[in-house]
């Protein structure tokens, strides 16, 4: 079990399901957008197209983040870790902790600090890295490394060089996914947990709504696909290669592996770039280690993959020495999520960024429907921000209410 799923099952019960379309005008429904996937990315995007002044229906299969969104690890980045390979993302990510923070202070998990940067090697080149984190705007500071790594129970303390403080935190994203939740309902999103969406009927290269699992068709004038790794059938459904109309860029499927200890070895988040990215976020009482690593994988299990396990408990274990064997508790979990990637990003794993695909500019050819991709949960903001763009400018709606700051 993820150490946030209890959690997330709070964020159902405290969900009200209250279906609106008795009550929606015929007018309404024809201005229906339709988003098809609870998890963080579909919250985000229908809150902010209500909030721009849209009817919006959310359906989701099963409930309300009950995906990746709830089996990923809680890292709120900085950017830190990307600026010097890829200094606007990083910009991105320090943008989208600002916006996370503002939104949901409750989010950042208690007692946790800001995130530490060690690095093992010798000749790490760290100022090289100190002059990319001032350049993206993300503030740090260097740290002797005993009081660092002071709080860091069975550190190897031998193999940390170089050791920074920079603003990543620890979050707890059922907090964020209920406060999106709560921020769609208040703008007038109709949720539906427990409704899958089975088909999307077309005609002359436009959808004309869902039809769900019961059979049911809920219409609409446009439909946003939000289902994630499990979701994305759906969406190749309108993307089968066709000779001569590739797109610029490729779904795919990523995994990755995280491993819970308990008792947790402190309440500091770390990473470390220079060995594999092995990381720590404090959750509750658990420590949860990753790494950088992602798979690409052609089905949407979380099932773990052996060898992966194995490499991660190594990794941990360099750093930890018998920690894991002296721990109460280890869980080893994989989760699977899906991203459009242009090709020079398929090494996976690095500058995922939101991907919104406007399915009429590809081949084949859909006026109304748009797939969204979250990239990293904390980057919900942006993507929101981007599909509320792209849906205005495609649909012609007349004035629109400002969407509020985030
Ligand atoms: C192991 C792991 C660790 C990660 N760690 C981090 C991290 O620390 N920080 C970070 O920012 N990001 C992290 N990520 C990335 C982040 O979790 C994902 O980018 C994000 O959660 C994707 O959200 P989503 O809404 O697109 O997909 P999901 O959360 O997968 O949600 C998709 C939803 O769509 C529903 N659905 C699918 N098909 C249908 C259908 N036919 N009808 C109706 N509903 C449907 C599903 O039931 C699901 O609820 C991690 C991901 C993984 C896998």
């Amino acid at each position: 079990m993820a150490y946030d799923e209890m959690a997330v099952d709070r964020v159902q019960h405290a969900i009200l399901e209250t279906p609106r379309t008795d009550i929606m005008s015929a007018a309404d429904i024809s201005r229906r957008v339709i988003v098809v996937g609870g998890g963080i990315a579909g919250l985000a995007v229908s809150m902010r197209l209500a909030q721009a002044g849209f009817p919006v229906i959310l359906l989701e299969a099963s409930e309300l983040g009950s995906a990746a969104s709830a089996r990923n690890q809680g890292w709120l980045h900085s950017g830190a870790l990307f600026a010097l390979d890829t200094p606007p993302y990083a910009r991105a990510c320090m943008a989208a902790l600002d916006q996370t923070l503002r939104f949901c202070p409750e989010c950042i998990e208690p007692d946790a600090s800001p995130m530490l940067y060690l690095f093992s090697r010798d000749d790490a080149d760290v100022g090289s890295w100190t002059q990319a984190w001032t350049a993206a705007g993300i503030p740090w500071h260097s740290i002797p490394i005993n009081s660092a790594c002071a709080g860091l129970t069975g550190l190897d303390t031998t193999r940390i060089r170089y050791a920074f403080q920079l603003p990543d935190r620890a979050i707890r994203t059922s907090h964020l996914l209920f406060r999106l939740a709560a921020a769609a309902q208040a703008a007038g999103v109709e949720v539906r947990a427990c409704t899958p969406a089975r088909c999307l009927p077309i005609e002359n290269r436009r959808i004309y709504g869902v039809v769900t699992s019961s059979g049911e068709v809920i219409y609409g004038q446009m439909v946003i696909l939000a289902g994630g790794s499990s979701g994305l059938d759906m969406c190749s459904e309108f993307l089968e290669q066709c000779p001569g109309g590739q797109a610029d860029f490729e779904l795919i499927r990523l995994k990755s592996h995280l491993a819970a200890l308990q008792p947790m070895i402190g309440p500091t988040p770390f990473c470390i770039p220079d060995a594999g990215g092995l990381n720590h976020l404090p959750h509750g009482t658990s420590s949860v280690f990753g790494s950088t690593q992602w798979e690409r994988v052609s089905t949407a299990d979380d099932l773990p993959i052996p060898k992966h396990v194995e490499r991660l408990k190594q990794t941990i274990d360099e750093f930890f020495p018998d920690q894991i064997s002296r721990s109460d508790s280890l869980q080893l979990w994989a989760g699977t999520t899906a991203q459009a990637l242009r090709f020079d990003q398929i090494e996976a794993g690095r500058d995922i960024w939101p991907a919104v695909i406007d399915h009429a500019r590809h081949v084949p050819p859909v006026d109304n429907l748009i797939s969204v991709f979250a990239g990293r949960a904390t980057l919900w903001a942006k993507l929101a921000e981007d599909t509320r763009r792209i849906v205005r400018a495609k649909l012609d709606v007349g004035p629109l209410q400002p969407a509020p700051r985030i």
